[in-house]
């Protein structure tokens, strides 16, 4: 049989070949009779899976083993299966020597990892705009919340943050959480520049980059922020996986996020009754219990993947699908696009909007019904965000049902056709 390196290493493609996706030709039945090939308009939601990623884990299954708790054969290679996974995602996102590189089950958990771990009294900074995963985590954890105005541009979004951290007593722990791309308005946020004025001010930076890792480059040290969490779902990877990575310090310092199996280095019976226990340190703090071994394999052949692909593979042709698909919704009057930073803001392939007269959820139904798409319609998990662009967009609520926008995402393996019938059956419905 043979190893688990072999077993993993399927021909490295490059190009858009490397990012063939699984879902390619799948139908959909139409409502009106028939079936249509299903337009995956919804990535930002959950991307369909890379066949590199599926082809490496059916590559594994047989060999399928424990993971750091067994001296067999298999139980050796699953655990370097495991192991060799950590370290390829640590290259992917450019981790430095000493960061941990956390296996969590997806972004929510991740940030909800480092909300405990934080130290006691830390003061956390987040603009209202986020994601309700890097909204919400901290105050549940018991942190000081500051909640940042929805900034006009990138610029006003460092001025804002910048102010904010001059009220910080000095001393004081303290974090920003931010997001890379918003899953809402696809809009690219001033990672490095909000990092330069965080840690002018003492104050470090988590990066939600579940919306930014598939679509660019996320380099931790080129970034300089401290830590960095994403989802597989998002990546390609759809076996429940996610990651943390970044320093060690607080996190080696905190209790484990998880007590069992896997986090100790010594269990006993204390003198005075009750239990002794010598946590483990590095990764293992924080990663009890057996580790889904699978979803981090999963998560290493995506990053294989986007790396095979070459620089500029995803960003490039998504470039492409996204002016088409802007240009032409922009041409239909009805269509207001969601936007925070205006029209020319640099933004990944993920667009948000409303149509006069119809509900989001409405439209939503249509569009699959009629068309064979799969949008999203709601608030997206970002309430207070979609809220006040809704408000902004001048979305009055006369349409059936409660507000909501529409959102259209995409990625590898998105055919150019998916995108026209989107616009073609947006103008239809909107009877222009
Ligand atoms: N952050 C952003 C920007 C997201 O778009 C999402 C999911 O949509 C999350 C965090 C949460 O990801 P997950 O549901 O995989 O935990």
């Amino acid at each position: 049989m043979s190893t688990p390196a072999q077993s993993v290493s399927a021909p490295a493609a490059t190009g858009d070949d490397a990012l063939a996706v699984l879902s390619a030709g799948v139908t959909a039945p139409l409502a009106t009779g028939g079936e249509v090939e299903y337009a995956a308009l919804d990535y930002a939601a959950s991307a369909p899976v890379l066949r590199r990623v599926w082809d490496e884990v059916a590559a594994h299954a047989p060999l399928y083993g424990s993971v750091h708790r067994g001296t067999g054969h298999l139980s050796r290679l699953t655990t370097g299966v495991f192991e060799d996974a950590r370290r390829t995602v640590a290259g992917f996102v450019g981790a430095r020597a000493d960061d941990r590189v956390l296996f969590t089950r997806s972004t929510t958990d991740s940030l909800n990892l480092l909300a405990a771990a934080l130290p006691a009294g830390t003061r956390v900074f987040v603009f209202e705009t986020e994601h309700h995963a890097a909204l919400l985590p901290w105050a549940h954890h018991g942190h000081d919340v500051t909640w940042l105005d929805a900034p006009a541009s990138p610029a006003e979004a460092v001025a804002t943050a910048a102010a904010a951290f001059a009220t910080l007593p000095a001393g004081r722990p303290a974090l920003l959480c931010v997001t890379g791309a918003s899953n809402v308005t696809g809009e690219l946020w001033p990672v490095r520049e909000l990092a330069a004025a965080a840690h002018r001010s003492g104050v470090r930076v988590a990066l939600d980059a579940a919306q930014l890792v598939p679509h660019r480059r996320v380099d931790i040290g080129d970034l300089d922020v401290d830590w960095v969490a994403f989802s597989g779902h998002k990546l390609y990877a759809p076996f429940g996986s996610g990651v943390l990575a970044g320093r060690g310090d607080w996190l080696d310092r905190a209790a484990p996020y998880l007590a069992g199996g896997g986090a100790t280095r010594l269990v006993t019976r204390a003198p005075g009754g009750g239990v002794a226990v010598e946590w483990a340190a590095g990764e293992a703090r924080h990663e009890a219990g057996s580790p889904n071994v699978i979803g981090a394999l999963a998560v290493a052949a995506a990053c294989r993947a986007l790396t095979d692909a070459g620089p500029g593979t995803p960003a490039g042709r998504e470039r492409h699908l996204l002016g088409l698909l802007r240009d032409g919704l922009a041409t239909i009057p009805a269509v207001r696009e969601l936007s925070l930073f205006g029209a020319d803001a640099e933004r990944v392939p993920v667009v948000s909007f409303t149509v006069e007269g119809w509900s989001g959820d409405g439209l939503a139904r249509a569009l699959s019904d009629r068309y064979g798409i799969g949008v999203r319609a709601g608030l997206f998990c970002a309430q207070p965000l979609v809220r006040r662009l809704l408000g902004e967009a001048g979305a009055d609520g006369d349409c059936e049902g409660p507000l909501q926008a529409v959102r259209a995402s995409f990625g590898a393996g998105t055919p150019e056709e998916h995108v026209t019938r989107l616009v073609t059956a947006v103008r239809r419905l909107a009877g222009a």
